[in-house]
């Protein structure tokens, strides 16, 4: 019988996609179906159930990239095949990732860029955890080597993101977050120093605070260790978080000296995906020197043929995020990323103005220097019949996404309020979300809030 003439098959062959039998009917959501879908069907579905997460263009809480070049598309789908972690079958990938290791320290000048050594990991996080676990191994082998215990490691740093509290309960480190104080809403020299003995592995200053979006000062805060060492001996090492900042200061502030140009920074780890511009799920880390990545924490495998070192907290991975950071660098070079940067400082930089001229609010950070993003508070000494997460709500109704969060100890009192300008965020969007605060706030003081809403209401907001 001929395909027309077959009432079933010709139902499945041209029915209208919603018309058909595979979305008119329920379709279990916390079991595996029976049966199979089309391919269209399930495609449908799910692509439509997507439509319901947040806009990621108009999510100015997050770090992370948003707008990609078609060629990023097309890299990415010709890699779905490869694994980062099978250097043997993929040796050109594992290239390009060594190539970006040395183009990064490179940018960070490192004094022998030919000769450091890093690697990609998934994000900062599993950076971060690398960098803290080559400076806890070199910590103790030289108290092994002075006859001293090795029971009680710390690592001192300022108001951190929270995969550095993960690193020291994961890895039974103590965090020693320096508390803040008033209008001092970072790590400074005197306080880090006070946290720091004879058990602490690294300093960890952050280059582009999560909360605040300010740099904290690392030259000064290695100067600070120098002198202690010059007091007491103690030499303690510095990793820097430079998760944001690591792919802006290089290109945007030449003259801030955060990087291997200072000589107790052994180790520094960023986010390819976040200024980096590199698609969802790459990081970096970089050692000053080889000897600072303790040999004993470096893998070989052989049975994927071939001998290959690993330093990873995962094994098999995807490698288009990493061909599409090498992408990045080739396609923009050091020019294209300053321009990119440059038109997000200069659109935060607007924001921040016009958000200090509505009246109720203090900025904490105006986009110059440090991040670019615009970090704000409600003034002191008025009152208002909204919260700042009152207003967050208002503008999730336009789709914005505007986080509004307490601060780390001891400054949970002080509610602030955080824009981060991404690439992709154009000075003509900012405008667009300068009129919706306007009229969120101009609704906001006609129809007081009984109950304004509180961090817990608002549901809470992770910094990524
Ligand atoms: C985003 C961020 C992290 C975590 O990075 P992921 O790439 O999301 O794992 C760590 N530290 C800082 C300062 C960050 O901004």
């Amino acid at each position: 019988m001929s395909l027309h003439r077959k009432p079933i098959a010709r139902g499945r062959g041209l029915d209208v996609i919603y018309a058909s039998g595979d979305l008119t009917t329920a379709i279990p959501k916390y079991k595996i179906p029976r049966q199979e879908h089309s391919p269209r069907a399930a495609y449908a579905l799910i692509h439509d159930e997507l439509l319901l997460d947040g806009n990621s263009r108009q999510n100015l809480a997050t770090f992370c990239t948003t707008w990609t070049e078609p060629e990023v598309q097309a890299l990415m789908s010709e890699c779905i095949d490869k694994n980062m972690c099978d250097k043997d079958e993929y040796p050109q990938t594992a290239e390009i990732e060594s190539r970006c290791v040395h183009i990064l320290a490179d940018l960070w000048n490192s004094p022998d860029a030919a000769n450091t050594i890093g690697c990609s990991t998934t994000g900062s996080s599993e950076a971060a955890m690398l960098g803290g676990l080559a400076a806890k191994w070199r910590w103790r082998a030289k108290r092994r080597a002075q006859g001293k215990p090795i029971d009680r490691p710390n690592l001192v740093c300022g108001p951190v993101q929270i995969c550095w509290h993960k690193f020291g309960r994961y890895f039974d480190v103590e965090v020693r977050e320096v508390p803040l104080s008033g209008d001092r809403l970072m790590m400074h020299p005197e306080q880090a120093l006070a946290y720091c003995d004879e058990n602490t592995i690294m300093v960890v200053p952050t280059l582009g605070l999560t909360m605040t979006c300010q740099y904290e000062p690392v030259d000064a805060i290695a100067r600070a260790l120098d002198e202690l060492e010059q007091r007491t001996g103690l030499d303690i090492p510095l990793h820097i978080d430079a998760a944001s900042g690591g792919f802006l200061a290089p290109f945007c502030q030449p003259d801030v000296v955060w990087d291997f140009r200072l000589p107790r920074v052994k180790s520094i780890n960023t986010s390819g995906h976040k200024f980096g511009l590199a698609p969802l799920g790459v990081g970096w880390v970089v050692w000053r020197d080889h000897a600072d990545l303790p040999e004993e924490l470096i893998f070989r495998v052989n049975y994927l043929g071939g001998d290959m070192p690993t330093f990873a907290l995962n094994f098999s991975r995807p490698a288009g995020q990493i061909v599409c950071q090498y992408y990045n660098f080739l396609r923009l070079g050091f020019e294209g990323y300053r321009k990119i940067q440059d038109a997000c400082y200069r659109t935060a930089q607007h924001l921040g103005a016009e958000i200090g001229k509505m009246g109720p609010f203090r900025i904490i950070h105006d986009g110059n220097g440090g991040l670019p993003a615009v970090c704000w508070t409600f003034r002191e000494k008025q009152q208002h019949n909204f919260s700042l997460y009152d207003l967050s709500d208002r503008l999730r109704a336009r789709g914005w996404q505007v986080p509004a969060y307490s601060l780390p100890p001891k400054r949970e009192d002080l509610v602030v309020q955080r824009v981060l300008v991404r690439h992709g965020v154009s000075r003509d969007l900012a405008d667009i979300l300068i009129d919706d605060i306007h009229r969120s706030l101009a609704l906001l003081e006609k129809h007081p809030v009984a109950h304004p809403l509180t961090e817990n209401e608002a549901g809470g907001y992770k910094h990524n």
